[in-house]
């Protein structure tokens, strides 16, 4: 019983009974059994929605008691914010809890005074690279999914922060929280701690296959769901469940899918379904929710999620604005929204709960496998368990789809009676051990080869491999290519971390990327004379008196024309042209002015890095890119590949498409328009953008450090993609509340600075802000203005030319 729970703070076992958390689930109660309201390190590895959070919070919440300090690993940054929110809940007995996000370079200090902080694995291990001092304080650490140290891309963060973790306070509570895998033991064995293993669920989980006209079922029974000629299995499987068995029992359904446009698709189908479900009242509230997904942003994504909402579907994806995301979810809880079609991501840990789960693919398209992969058992059994509403359904439902008897039986061999697979470690891989190598070094971890060797033995690749020399040999490769790059040196035998080194490693650059952006930056100015001539269309051997005087200028000056691109012909009306009309022939409007780096020079040196994820090259895209590669050629940090040269081209012409995003991006292309050309969605824009201002602010520090003279052109570059304008509208789009949009409206209405706009005609700024009063005032006082106040202003009293 919750109530006879001991060693939490006062008033929380209290707190539980009143949540209606009575009686502890089986594998609560035997983990506190295991020790882990003393301490005890703990592993529990148990189905989805079988309580964990309530393990890991009572944990953290003795450790807390105690006078220790708690941390929470998550694994996705969109987890970080839910499950603070979800801590905050003991902020009235007096725990203060933090989350961590955003800026790596940080040490983080004010977190010192939280008891209980949430971060990704990301964000924690560069806490250690920044030596925060409150690492140290820590009792408690929570891994919340750690087998994903089986993900060959964030693996081995999670791997080596839990290390380093452990290392540096030795009485460390570990608590690890895991789905079911097949050798959780092994994950116990490797971070000493205690197991907890269990297939209890508070609901029961029907399994099945649909074929036919009904869904067969792991324990043997059966529920008929015809199909009609013609029609398909998932919007039966839907209707069937939202008839239920009688009145009041309608239940809800989640759709897994295995690409965003089939969730898109989906969703627009499933809408039909809905729609003949939804009450009298609940229309008018899905109309009110669809309005307030259109306010989010003004995107076809955002009118198709819109669209579905009105009639009680919904699709998500991790290309979703984060708003519609937690939009979508809380209306799903409150049942006003019938059914969800997912891409996986919404298996993976975000709470929501359904009556009927039907995995429709249970195959997706893999890039490095060249071809239709099968899911692995874990991920499908993690989308089943998302099955059944504690409370609400008698039971859970999840079915699986088969067009013949075979495939049936293949299905259930394959995911119902199959146990999930083994987690095992990705450490030993190059890329992760560059990244992990350097920071264990710069951070002080180990000075010497024998140092690292030993640092890495307390790692679950040293407890899982049979090859103890593998992790020998390519420490040694790392080691090498490390100290030919300059980010570490050898005196005998101790290893230190060069001054750039050190910085790589806080910035969180992957040292091959800060490699690539120090050889490009360094490039471009042995480069910088004959490319600045090569751009103006001048011959190298008929300069002009002008070109070379900026050539003297050692770098900074701009020239004064423009030089016009004639992009991909996508027509003038993309965001604004340069003469505002709207209709004209001037492509996408976007300029390529002769600073030196270019913009899109740029872009592209840190969209080929390996931080970025670059857009695939669709059909047709290699044609594209490659004129695109030949007509901006004099723009590009370094040597181009040949087209002989098969995969290093084309990861070039992947780069250029990702940087050619950026680019439209600063050129005020609309948002629409781009997830458009690029088959993108509007939180892929924001993933881009993000991550190109994290790389050009790194690529900033590291050229002002090794003094190149490229800052300038880096620093304005990084702005430009920070607000997404371009150059003239920097100053206004930095004011609170403008953004690119409200920039170019009032830009083309005369108001072109921040200091304009302390001193505009009001009726003017309303009216270029479209008579939104509330929006104008905050504006014109964020800019400094005495007297923002837009009472009795008509903004029909502006000149005509300030309505843009
Ligand atoms: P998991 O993290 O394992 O996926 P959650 O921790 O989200 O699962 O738990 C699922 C739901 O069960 C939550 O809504 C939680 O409040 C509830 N819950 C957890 N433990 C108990 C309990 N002992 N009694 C009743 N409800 C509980």
């Amino acid at each position: 019983r919750t109530a006879d729970l001991t060693g939490l703070p006062t008033g929380i076992p209290e707190a539980l009974r009143d949540e209606g958390i009575e009686e502890l689930y089986p594998p609560q109660a035997e983990a506190v059994e295991a020790g882990l309201t003393d301490g005890e390190s703990l592993v529990a590895a148990v189905p989805t929605a079988s309580g964990k959070t309530l393990i890991a919070e009572l944990a953290m919440l003795s450790s807390v008691a105690r006078g220790g300090k708690a941390l929470y690993i998550v694994p996705l940054r969109a987890l970080a914010s839910e499950k603070k929110a979800e801590f905050e809940r003991w902020e009235e007995y007096g725990i203060d809890v933090g989350v961590s996000t955003g800026n790596y370079e940080s040490d983080g200090e004010w977190l010192s005074s939280r008891d209980i902080i949430v971060a990704t694995s990301e964000k924690v291990d560069s806490l250690v690279r920044n030596n925060a001092a409150w690492m140290d304080q820590l009792t408690c650490v929570v891994a919340d999914e750690v087998h994903l140290v089986d993900d060959r891309h964030r693996g081995p963060t999670l791997e080596v922060t839990l290390a380093k973790l452990r290392r540096l306070n030795t009485n460390l509570q570990v608590v690890a929280l895991s789905a079911t895998v097949g050798n959780a033991g092994v994950v116990s064995d490797w971070l000493d701690a205690e197991l907890v293993k269990s297939d209890w669920r508070p609901i029961d989980l029907k399994m099945g296959v649909h074929y036919g006209n009904a869904v067969s079922f792991a324990d043997g029974s059966q529920r008929e769901v015809p199909v009609g000629r013609g029609e398909r299995q998932t919007p039966a499987l839907v209707a069937d469940a939202l008839e239920g068995d009688g009145e009041g029992d309608q239940g809800s359904s989640l759709v897994f899918v295995n690409s965003r446009r089939n969730a898109e698709s989906a969703a627009r189908r499933m809408a039909d379904v809905t729609e003949r479900y939804v009450t009298g009242d609940e229309r008018s509230d899905l109309a009110e929710l669809a309005a307030e997904i259109r306010d989010v942003s003004d995107t076809e994504t955002s009118d198709d999620l819109a669209n579905a909402v009105a009639k009680g579907a919904a699709f998500h994806h991790a290309g979703l604005a984060a708003e519609h995301r937690t939009l979508v979810e809380d209306a799903f809880r409150d049942r006003l929204i019938k059914c969800i079609c997912a891409t996986p991501t919404l298996a993976a840990g975000v709470n929501t709960p359904s009556r009927r789960v039907v995995v429709r693919d249970w195959q997706r398209y893999d890039g490095d496998y060249g071809g239709m992969k099968p899911l692995d058992v874990l991920e499908v059994h993690q989308m089943m368990g998302r099955a059944g509403r504690p409370g609400l359904d008698p039971y859970g439902e999840a079915v699986l789809l088969a067009k013949d008897a075979d495939a049936r039986d293949e299905l259930f061999e394959r995911y119902i009676w199959a146990d999930a697979e083994d987690v095992r470690s990705k450490l030993a891989a190059e890329p992760a051990l560059r990244t992990h190598l350097l920071a264990t070094v710069a951070s002080g971890f180990a000075h010497t080869r024998e140092g690292l060797l030993e640092f890495l033995d307390q790692t679950l690749y040293a407890t899982q491999t049979d090859d103890p020399e593998r992790l020998g040999q390519v420490t040694d490769r790392v080691l090498d290519y490390l100290e030919v790059n300059g980010f570490v040196e050898f005196e005998g035998e101790t290893i230190q971390a060069t001054p750039v080194g050190h910085t790589v490693s806080r910035l969180y650059l992957d040292p091959m990327s800060a490699a690539e952006i120090i050889d490009g930056l360094e490039w471009a100015a042995d480069h910088r004379t004959e490319k600045l001539r090569a751009l103006a269309g001048e011959t190298p051997e008929k300069p002009t008196r002008d070109r070379s005087e900026s050539d003297e200028s050692g770098g900074f000056q701009r020239a004064s024309e423009m030089v016009a691109d004639d992009g991909d012909g996508g027509g003038g009306e993309d965001g604004v042209g340069a003469n505002g009309d709207g209709d004209s022939d001037d492509a996408d409007g976007v300029e390529t002015d002769r600073t030196y780096p270019t913009p899109l020079g740029l872009y592209h040196l840190v969209c080929r890095t390996p931080d970025m994820y670059q857009l695939y090259l669709k059909s047709g895209d290699r044609e594209t890119y490659t004129e695109l590669c030949y007509e901006r050629e004099p723009e590009f940090l370094g040597r181009v590949p040949s087209e002989y040269e098969d995969v290093a081209f084309e990861d070039w012409l992947s780069a250029l498409k990702t940087a050619k995003l950026l680019e439209d991006w600063v050129g005020e292309v609309d948002e629409d328009r781009i997830t458009e050309r690029y088959g993108v969605g509007p939180g892929d824009i924001r993933g881009k953008v993000e991550t190109s201002e994290w790389l050009l602010g790194a690529a900033e520090r590291l050229a002002t450090e090794l003094d190149l003279d490229s800052v300038y052109a880096v620093r304005e570059a990084k702005k430009r993609v920070e607000y997404g304008v371009r150059e003239e509208l920097l100053d206004l789009a930095g004011v609170r509340g403008v953004g690119r949009k409200r920039a170019r409206r009032l830009f083309e209405a005369g108001v072109e600075t921040r200091a304009d706009l302390r001193e505009a005609d009001k009726p003017r700024v309303l009216a270029a802000l479209r008579g939104r009063r509330k929006t104008a005032e905050n504006i014109l006082e964020a800019a400094g203005r005495k007297d923002p106040s837009m009472d009795a202003v008509d903004e029909d009293d502006a000149p005509d030319d300030a309505v843009p």
